[in-house]
């Protein structure tokens, strides 16, 4: 299975990266696409990309970083990288620093440029990216929505622009059932499968080791287990059919 987001530059992953690498292998992880959040961490990213093949590297700044955006790094990069996708980008209404708009568009143009698919952040910005997607011409060749916590008619709309949406272990939480319900009704061909981790960790019980306080990258065989049966699948369609979608999303990269 590949997970479709995950942040394995993480400091946090600093002292066992590597062991945590394997052991998510181990549970049939065969991909990652791990994404930077700002430009400090960018070579961070393309660096385990070139040291892992499993690893495909996202590279932009994230809506809470803005103000560290640098457009001349990030065109450099991608120049060099031919397989790299651009994320995490996007807009948040809630903790987005001043100048997210600018640099949104800016990354977002660049995706297209390159024609880059693209792991989108959005938190109470839907109206926003419609307009952007409504009046843009040149749009980047694939959108990952990543952790989405839109309602399917938002996601339906999306869906228009090669959208993807992919869920986190968190929507394993009681509490989180609109994002369960959102998962059961979208099409099983638009969905992917992440852990975000090291944060959005799930409950205990979808932890491989409940004493490990990070979300950690091999908790993804339990999420998508968990996730399955919300689909009525058996796990191995699910996973089938998820690989095959993580494909789709990156079409137009090297893949393998
Ligand atoms: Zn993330």
């Amino acid at each position: 299975m590949i997970d479709a987001h995950i942040h394995l530059q993480d400091e946090r992953f600093d002292t066992d990266r590597d062991i945590l690498i394997r052991q998510a292998q181990k549970r049939g992880v065969i991909g990652f696409f791990c994404a930077a959040t700002r430009p400090e961490d960018e070579k961070k990213v393309l660096e385990l990309s070139q040291k892992h093949s499993h690893i495909v590297p996202f590279i932009g700044t994230h809506p809470w970083f803005a103000d560290e955006y640098c457009a001349v790094s990030l065109r450099s990069h991608l120049k060099r990288f031919i397989n790299a996708g651009i994320g995490e980008i996007g807009l948040d209404m809630l903790k987005g620093k001043n100048n997210q708009m600018s640099v949104f568009k800016d990354q977002f143009e660049v995706a297209a440029l390159f024609k880059r698919p693209c792991v989108i952040h959005c938190v109470k910005a839907f109206d926003h990216i419609a307009a952007l997607l409504k009046t843009t011409k040149e749009l980047p060749p694939a959108l990952l929505f990543h952790g989405f916590s839109g309602t399917v008619e938002q996601a339906m709309f999306l869906k228009r622009y090669n959208a993807f949406f992919s869920f986190s272990g968190a929507a394993l939480f009681e509490n989180k059932q609109k994002a369960r319900i959102l998962l059961s009704r979208l099409p099983i061909d638009k969905i992917l499968i992440e852990t975000d981790a090291p944060d959005m960790r799930p409950p205990d019980r979808f932890c491989a080791n409940s004493s490990d306080k990070r979300n950690t990258p091999e908790n993804l065989y339990l999420i998508a287990s968990a996730f399955a049966a919300i689909k009525n699948m058996d796990t191995t369609s699910f996973i089938n059919v998820i690989n095959e979608n993580a494909k789709r999303f990156l079409s137009g990269l090297k893949y393998e």
